[in-house]
């Protein structure tokens, strides 16, 4: 693993909800995210989608994407991010069930990391429209590949639709702390 702790970077978030409150779901988990002192740089439009990857018919999620900012080593991030879900009702890790939240670590500016828990970049990054899209309004190029042009030819094969700009994640903040 390189990780190169005190220095901050940027790393880009994958966050999706088809369970309850699905945009509050999302934003209490970015007021999360900052209220433990990482900063949310930018975060995406919204986006609806249809459930990929799954056995069983489910309700449809709704995406977005964030650019944080921060100096964690990306195993203590998904730590972080992990006690969220957990704080934000998610029960179940590892199954294609409803999840209240998902946070998906998908890209971290000059590192990468191959373990059994946590793989950086995202391995399913290039193959899922509802991350690709509203990545590509964040970022023009990862890795040297078009991500807007990887979009667009997945979203014509993955149902997606945007259903609000950026302004839904107000940076309102979360008084408590994890
Ligand atoms: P998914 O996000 O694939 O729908 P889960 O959220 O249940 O499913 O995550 C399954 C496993 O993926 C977790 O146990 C986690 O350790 C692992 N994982 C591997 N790489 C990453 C990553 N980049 N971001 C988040 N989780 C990851
Ligand atoms: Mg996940």
């Amino acid at each position: 693993m390189k990780s190169d702790i005190g220095r901050k970077r940027r790393v880009l978030v994958g966050l999706g909800s088809n369970l309850g409150d699905r945009v509050e779901n999302l934003r209490r988990a970015l007021s999360l995210i900052e209220a433990n002192g990482l900063q949310v740089v930018r975060v995406s439009g919204l986006y609806e989608t249809e459930p990929v990857e799954t056995d069983e018919p489910q309700p449809p999620y709704l995406n977005a994407v964030a650019e944080i900012s921060t100096n964690l080593p990306l195993t203590k991030l998904l730590d972080l991010l992990e006690e969220i879900e957990r704080r934000l009702g998610r029960t179940s890790k590892g199954s294609k069930k409803p999840r209240t939240i998902d946070l998906d670590i998908l890209w971290a500016e000059g590192e990468q990391i191959q373990t059994e828990r946590l793989k950086v970049p995202h391995p399913r990054l290039w193959e899922r429209a509802f991350v690709l899209v509203p990545l590509s309004e964040i970022v023009d190029e990862l890795d040297g590949k078009s991500v807007s042009k990887a979009a667009q030819n997945l979203a014509t094969q993955q149902q997606i639709r945007k259903i609000a700009e950026d302004q839904w994640f107000s940076g309102k903040k979360e008084n408590e702390m994890l």
